[in-house]
């Protein structure tokens, strides 16, 4: 059994629906040269997203990559933020629902993680309850920050002790790199400012405390970690020698095991070093199927390693599977 923890789907529903009320936010979907719907955010297009709403797609992917599930979740863009509460609230509400669906229809090939419109507190931990018990979705997801708030913020409390209270793990997603004016140039914004991005939300979370508030809170962190494990020492010195650094119980790398962080690091002695930092059972396999930033071959990659079996198993499937919230069957 493998099981690729990190892939976007956007329900045709999810993408028809901004279409019709998203023109107020600067989001439109026109009609391209086949009639299939392109996404135009605020000016900026998004990539062709036919793989990222057709599931045939998925389950093809899945064959030729020797994977037997995708887990789905939304993407940092187009997401839900920009929205006013109402309209995020009615876009989660389609989202979960189709993701439900999708699931009921193919139990064995697909779970999916729950969005919530974090910009609003209230509506959030509404939602999370609906998705998570009522539609029995894995976990919810989070943009590494909502409209430039960092995710430490105590605004967030009442969503994570909901999570808590689920049982549900938080999925984040890095969005808006900081320094993003600075990283125009070669992609930089993906390549460098992304993972960085990721690394700042985490840290934040970490050296605020507000993973000692939230005993049970759970994060799944992509691309390795971003910058984590290669920073852990960093870190760990800084909690060592700088009074601001210690308002929290335990040295940051130990929070780790709080952790699930996806195989993508496109290269497997760097994965092999993410895997040694955080635990083998840490790790969980991935994709970011269907962006250009993708693995194409996380199996592959991930094989390189060149782990035990038992170790090789767990990164496949049994690590996801335990860090998921509970499916009742
Ligand atoms: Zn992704």
């Amino acid at each position: 059994m493998l099981i690729d923890s990190h892939t976007h789907f956007f329900p045709r529903r999810f993408i028809d629906e901004i279409g019709r009320a998203g023109s107020a936010h600067g989001m439109e979907v026109t009609a391209g040269p086949r009639g299939e719907p392109v996404l135009i955010m605020r000016g900026a297009a998004h990539p062709d997203l036919l793989p990222f709403y057709d599931i045939d797609l998925h389950l093809r992917r899945m064959a030729s990559a020797g994977i037997d599930m995708h887990v789905v979740w939304q993407s940092s863009r187009p997401n839900v933020f920009w929205a006013d509460p109402q309209l995020g609230m009615a876009l989660c509400q389609i989202i979960n629902d189709e993701y439900a669906d999708l699931v009921a229809r193919h139990p064995q090939r697909f779970r999916a993680i729950a969005s919530v419109p974090l910009q609003d507190i209230a509506a959030s931990v509404k939602e999370a309850e609906r998705a998570i018990t009522g539609k029995r979705l894995s976990g919810v997801m989070a943009n590494t920050n909502i409209r430039d708030r960092y995710l430490d913020d105590p605004y967030f409390y009442p969503f994570y002790e909901a999570l808590e209270a689920l049982d549900a793990p938080l999925f984040l997603h890095p969005a808006n790199a900081y320094g993003a004016d600075k990283l125009r140039d070669f992609h930089l914004s993906f390549l460098l400012g992304l993972p960085a991005e990721t690394t700042l939300s985490v840290a934040r979370l970490i050296f605020s405390g507000t993973l000692d508030r939230f005993p049970k809170l759970r994060l799944f962190v992509p691309h390795a970690g971003g910058l984590l494990p290669f920073l852990a020492g960093r870190l760990d010195h800084g909690f060592a020698v700088r009074p601001e650094c210690r308002k929290i119980e335990r040295r940051p790398h130990e929070y780790l095991d709080r952790m699930l962080l996806d195989s993508i690091a496109y290269s497997s002695d760097i994965l092999g070093f993410a895997i040694q930092k955080a635990g083998a059972g840490r790790v969980a396999l991935g994709s970011d199927y269907p962006y250009d930033m993708a693995d194409d071959d996380p199996v592959g990659t991930l094989t390189q390693v060149g782990l035990p079996s038992d170790t090789f198993d767990k990164i496949g499937a049994a690590n996801l599977q335990a860090f998921l919230t509970p499916t009742p069957r």
